[in-house]
């Protein structure tokens, strides 16, 4: 995680969005420079938003040439971008020639939440979000994940404010976990974008040995895609339950949440029509979670080409949540925003070219 990145090719340049500050330090150490060097580079990139060496005025004149030639700030170039008549931005950004991924931003009184993506494409088939469609087809190194954060504050600029970030775009962090932990370090550090560890928040589908590994190495807010109260039901779901189930999944839970003051787990729950989404469901799901500090997030579904699912009417899902508050959960109703530049959870459209023979059936990717 804190190794130096080598250069790809020879001659090619160090992308220092790559490295948090522990690597970067490291890095400044290997090519003779101070330690101290690095916070300030650091403060330079990401506080800043500076790309240019020769702006990095309290760096000494031959230190700031010698960085112009071997090293650069890259972050993924914007192909394509919108925006929404209700404020949220969209990024699609270039990863490769072959890759796209998209970033939202969502504005909302008070806040503003940048959504991230982490892997190109996911390896883990969720039946019911349009990414699995296309399958997986590479992790994003931390140049390519904090550089959306990177690169949404610059086209942002003083218009609005990010204060929070969520793991919610494509991929499942938790499968590409060093690259992950070293932006999410960038993301909370003082010298760097300096958010509350309250609010970036990682959102896996069930990793979990991950969510161990996790809770020794960062302290963020966690969310876990829940969306059934059975394993029969999950199992079917969000496939990776067979492998870590409901039991495994929220012991981890409890671990996680007892680390900090009994922080909360958030656990998002999809509404699909008549599939998870009964008082029988609701009810399951209250006796499931007893025991474990928790927030519910319950997201409308949004509907993709080609999806056996429809989304839980308006009615039943007011109906599932006031049962959950009634047996005292914490319940929000996801909002959906940027639907009309399809910004959306499960709307997002990305070019990605898998492997996987799938995607010739679907161009979606899921956020
Ligand atoms: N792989 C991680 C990160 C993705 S987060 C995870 O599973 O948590 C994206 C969230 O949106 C997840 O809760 C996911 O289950 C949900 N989602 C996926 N497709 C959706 C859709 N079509 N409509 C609404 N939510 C969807």
């Amino acid at each position: 995680m804190n190794s130096v990145p080598a250069p790809v090719s020879p001659g090619a340049k160090i992308n220092l969005l790559d490295f948090d500050r522990e690597a970067l330090q490291a890095f400044f150490g290997e090519i003779g420079e101070k330690p101290f060097r690095a916070v300030q580079v650091i403060q330079w990139i990401h506080q800043r938003g500076v790309s240019d060496f020769a702006a990095m005025t309290d760096l000494s004149k031959p230190l700031r040439a010698r960085l112009q030639e071997t090293c650069e700030v890259r972050p993924p170039e914007i192909a394509y971008q919108q925006a929404s008549k209700d404020g949220t931005r969209k990024w699609l950004l270039q990863v490769d020639p072959r890759n796209r991924i998209e970033t939202v931003f969502i504005p909302e009184e008070g806040r503003g939440t940048l959504c991230i993506s982490s892997q190109v494409g996911c390896a883990l088939n969720c039946s019911f979000c349009s990414t699995a469609q296309q399958g997986f087809n590479r992790n994003l190194g931390v140049a390519e994940i904090v550089g959306q954060l990177w690169a949404a504050r610059r086209e942002l600029g003083e218009e609005r404010k990010i204060t929070n970030v969520v793991l919610m775009g494509m991929g499942e962090p938790l499968l590409n976990f060093a690259h992950v932990v070293s932006a999410m370090r960038l993301m909370t550090d003082d010298f760097a974008y300096g958010l509350s560890r309250r609010r970036v928040t990682l959102s896996t589908s069930g990793i979990v040995p991950a969510i161990d590994r996790l809770r020794e190495v960062i302290d963020v807010s966690l969310a876990i895609s829940l969306h059934a109260p059975t394993d029969a039901l999950r199992d079917q779901l969000v496939p990776i339950n067979k492998k870590y189930p409901l039991r495994a999944l929220l012991a981890a839970c409890k671990r996680y949440a007892g680390t900090e003051n009994r922080r909360k787990v958030t656990f998002e729950y999809v509404m699909l029509d008549s599939v998870n989404d009964t008082p029988a469901h609701a009810k399951a799901l209250v006796r499931l979670l007893s025991g474990i500090p928790s927030k519910i997030n319950l997201i409308p579904f949004n509907s993709y080409p080609n999806t056996p699912y429809r989304c839980s009417s308006e009615d039943v899902i007011e109906r599932f949540s006031a049962l959950l508050q009634q047996a005292g959960l914490i319940t929000t109703i996801r909002k959906t925003r940027g639907s009309d530049i399809d910004a959306a959870c499960g709307q997002l459209i990305g070019k990605v070219s898998a492997r996987d023979p799938r995607k010739f059936r679907l161009q979606a990717v899921g956020s």
